[in-house]
């Protein structure tokens, strides 16, 4: 049996969830969407979830489909149709059904879909041993382009340095703004630790602004140790003590070596470990 998604106004069977291929979220990767995990049965930071989606919409000119009300209450019935214990879910609301052109205001109605599906996680050893980037060569967009907080359906800027990452036979790679600042990864926002400082790149660096990084500094703050949001460069990753990326779907994972240069011993550091398992808690004991 397959999945029940939310297309539109309700519930359809997986084999019949189907748009258009005028739809414009297709032809111009025009629309927003988000990614959110649910543990246990319980919607991870719902509310911040709805308010980035919104916010992404607006920053966008795209009209919402429904209310937020409405939309929790869809993303709840979604989950529940399917059985969801441990998963993630899929937000995405495309421009609508439109002509060959780029006007998005001849679309008629945004369309919405939810999947509530599998995650796919990193494997677990790479937790354990934390894992290696390179710096990519593909610039994070200008902000005054495309302002990376907007988390748009034109994924193409990370999709180009993943890419890279993947050439050079790593998992993620580190994009750095027109300035030569740390941005983020492609999929997930920076941290690195020195003299037991926390440092992470303000989000105007050019990154989204992650849930998780948001939920990483609230705990770090309550641990008592000190955070600083500052502009990072190359150098000062090269250097750091301690890295890790945090996101959805990776929630907190160290990083060891980045483009060649080891980072601290080798292995994910003791603030990172700390704030990995402070993040697990927090997570699947929340109701
Ligand atoms: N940056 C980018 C580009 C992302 O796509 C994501 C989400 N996968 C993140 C950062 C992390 O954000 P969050 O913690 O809200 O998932």
């Amino acid at each position: 049996m397959g999945l029940k998604i939310w297309l539109d106004t309700g519930l359809v069977d997986e084999k019949d969830a189907r748009i258009s291929v005028f739809d414009h979220g297709l032809l111009y990767g025009d629309g927003v969407f988000e990614g959110i995990r649910v543990y246990d049965g319980n919607v991870f930071e719902l509310d911040a979830h709805i308010k980035r989606l919104f916010e992404s919409a607006r920053a966008i000119r795209l009209s919402m489909p429904i209310t937020r009300n409405e939309l929790v209450a869809a993303v709840e019935t979604t989950v529940k149709a399917n059985g969801m214990g441990d998963g993630y879910i899929r937000l995405v609301v495309t421009r609508g059904v439109g002509c060959l052109g780029l006007n998005p205001f001849a679309c008629e109605k945004s369309m919405l879909v939810i999947i509530a599906d599998k995650v796919q996680l990193y494997p677990e050893e790479l937790y354990e041993k934390g894992m290696k980037v390179i710096s990519a060569t593909t610039v994070r967009n200008h902000p005054l382009a495309l302002p990376p907080q907007v988390k748009s359906l034109n994924y193409l800027n990370n999709i180009l340095a993943k890419i890279e990452a993947l050439d050079n036979d790593v998992p993620e790679a580190i994009m750095y703004n027109h300035e030569g600042y740390v941005a983020e990864a492609t999929g997930d926002n920076i941290f690195i630790v020195k003299n037991s400082v926390i440092y992470a790149p303000p989000v105007e660096a050019g990154s989204l602004e992650g849930i998780t990084r948001a939920v990483v500094i609230r705990l770090a703050r309550h641990e008592g140790l000190d955070i600083i949001e500052k502009n990072l460069t190359r150098y000062d990753l090269y250097v750091c003590d301690e890295f890790f990326l945090t996101g959805t779907a990776a929630e907190v994972i160290g990083v060891v070596e980045i483009d060649g240069r080891t980072i601290g011993d080798g292995t994910p550091g003791p603030i990172t470990r700390l704030l990995r398992e402070k993040f697990f808690e927090y997570a699947r004991g929340k109701e």
